[in-house]
C-alpha cells in the first residue's frame, strides 16, 4: 500500500539528510512548522483508505465519520504521518516521506518520538537519539523488514494497547475521561508492560500516566497562581523564587523544571526573567523593588504592602471556639481597637466563591485577595483575625477545602477551594 516507490539507496539517502535536518534543527532555536497539508498531495494519500495501514492490520478508513460534524477520528481513521515528523525539522516539502496511515498508528508514533526523543535537548546523546528516532520513524514504514533499535521498537510495542481518546481535538464537546476509563487505560498498558522487562518500562509508565494527568494540570494552574503561591511561600527574590518554583514544578510532576520549563509552560519568551514577567502579569499584585538579583517581591494587600513571607503553617486551632461567629482577636494588644467583625462565615464563603472564575479548585489566597480588592469589608486582618483560621474553623461546612502541603520539610499547607459537593 506504500505510495512511494524509493529504492532502497533512496531510503538511506533520506535518512542521511533527515538526520543532518533533525540535528541542526535540535541545535538551532527555530520554531515548529506547522502548516496545513496541501490538498493535492492529501487527495492523493487518501487514496489509500481501504488498504491496509502500513504499519498495523487495520483497514484505513474515512477520516471522520459522515454523521459527525466534529473531528472525531476512530482508530482506523485516515490521517497523513510525517516519517520526518514536524517536531523535529521535517516539514510538508518532503512529500516523499509522507504516508497514509490509520490515527491510532500516528498517535502511537508521537507518543515513541515523546517518550524516546522527549523535548529539544542538545547533549551529544539527545542528538544521537534523534538520529536513532529518524532513523527508526523512516525504516518502519519503508523498509519493514530492517533490523529495528531495540529500545524504540519495544517502546512502540508497548504502546499498542493503549487506547486513544476519542477525540482529543474536541475537547470542549468531549467529557474529560473518567477516573475509572483512565485507570482502566493505565492498567491495560501496565499488564502489557509486565509482560517486558520492568526497568525498561518504567520511564515510559512515568511518561504515559503524565500524559494522562497533564491536562487538569494545565487547566488547573495560572501562571499569575504559580507565581503567587511561590512568592507567598518565601519566594521574595530571584533565587529564592527561583528555588521555589523549581520545588513546585517537581512536586507538580513537572517534567522539566526551571525557568525555561516555566516560560516554555506559559508561553513566555525562553529568557524571560521572573521579574519582568512579575512586573507584566502581577504588576498590581506584586511590588517589586530593586533591580537584577537584588529585585524584592512582596504582596500587595488591599492597597497596603503586606510582608510577602506570610506563614501558611496550619495553625493550632482555637481553643474555645466561640459560639457566636465572634472573631479570635489578638490577645496580646490593640483588643480593644479592632472593630467587631461585620461578615459572616456564609457571605466570606459566598464572597469567595463569587471570585471563582473557573470549576477547578482556586488557591485560596488568591480568591481572597480579589475580594478583599473588592470589598474591603472582607479583609479579615482588620479584625485581628487570621484568614487561613477563619477559613478552616468558621467556612469548613461551606466551602471544600483541599489542602495542599507544599512538598518542604517542615510541608507548608496550602489550602484550596472549590465549590460546596
Ligand atoms: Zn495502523
Amino acid at each position: 500500500m506504500i505510495p512511494l516507490s524509493l529504492t532502497k539507496t533512496e531510503i538511506h539517502e533520506a535518512i542521511s539528510h533527515c538526520q543532518e535536518v533533525a540535528i541542526s534543527f535540535g541545535k538551532s532555536t527555530k520554531k515548529v512548522k506547522r502548516a496545513l497539508i496541501p490538498k493535492t498531495l492529501r487527495t492523493e494519500l487518501s487514496k489509500n483508505i481501504g488498504s491496509k495501514c502500513p504499519t498495523c492490520d487495520r483497514i484505513i478508513t474515512i477520516s471522520n465519520p459522515p454523521s459527525v460534524k466534529q473531528y472525531q477520528p476512530i482508530a482506523s481513521s485516515f490521517t497523513v504521518e510525517h516519517l520526518f515528523p514536524l517536531a523535529i525539522g521535517g516539514d510538508n516539502t518532503y512529500t516523499h516521506l509522507m504516508v497514509a496511515m490509520c490515527h491510532h498508528c500516528n498517535a502511537r508514533r508521537n507518543i515513541v518520538m515523546q517518550q524516546y526523543i522527549g523535548s529539544r535537548r542538545r547533549t551529544p546523546k539527545a542528538l544521537e537519539d534523534v538520529k536513532k528516532f529518524v532513523e527508526w520513524s523512516i525504516t518502519s514504514v519503508l523498509l519493514p523488514d530492517y533490523e529495528q533499535d531495540t529500545r524504540i521498537q519495544e517502546i512502540w510495542e508497548a504502546t499498542e494497547s493503549l487506547k486513544l481518546e476519542k477525540s482529543k481535538r474536541d475537547k470542549k464537546k468531549t467529557k474529560p475521561p473518567t477516573l475509572a476509563e483512565l485507570l482502566e487505560r493505565i492498567s491495560v498498558l501496565e499488564g502489557r508492560l509486565e509482560q517486558l522487562e520492568n526497568t525498561k518500562w518504567r520511564r515510559l509508565t512515568r511518561f504515559i500516566t503524565g500524559l494522562l494527568k497533564r491536562k487538569p494540570r494545565i487547566t488547573q494552574y495560572s501562571a499569575d497562581e504559580m507565581l503567587l503561591e511561590c512568592i507567598r511561600s518565601g519566594g521574595t527574590t530571584p533565587v529564592k523564587l527561583g528555588q521555589k518554583i523549581t520545588n513546585y514544578q517537581k512536586n507538580h510532576d513537572w517534567e522539566e523544571t526551571g525557568k525555561s520549563a516555566f516560560n516554555e509552560h506559559f508561553g513566555f519568551a525562553k529568557q524571560q526573567t521572573y521579574t519582568t514577567t512579575i512586573s507584566d502579569i502581577l504588576g498590581d499584585r506584586v511590588k517589586v523593588t530593586g533591580i537584577r538579583n537584588n529585585a524584592r517581591y512582596s504582596i500587595i494587600v488591599s492597597g497596603s504592602e503586606a510582608p510577602s513571607v506570610v506563614s501558611l503553617q496550619k495553625t493550632p486551632p482555637i481553643t474555645k471556639p466561640n459560639p457566636s461567629s465572634a472573631p479570635k482577636v489578638n490577645p496580646s494588644k490593640e483588643h480593644s481597637e479592632k472593630p467587631k467583625i461585620k461578615i459572616t462565615p456564609e457571605e466570606f464563603s459566598k464572597g469567595l466563591l463569587s471570585q471563582k472564575k473557573r470549576v477547578q479548585p482556586v488557591f485560596f489566597s488568591t480568591l481572597y485577595e480579589r475580594l478583599i480588592n473588592e470589598n474591603p469589608i472582607f479583609n479579615l486582618k482588620q479584625y485581628g483575625i487570621k484568614p487561613n483560621d477563619y477559613l478552616t474553623e468558621k467556612c469548613s461546612d461551606l466551602l471544600t477545602i483541599i489542602e495542599k502541603p507544599d512538598g518542604n520539610t517542615p510541608p507548608t499547607i496550602h489550602y484550596w477551594i472549590t465549590d460546596p459537593q
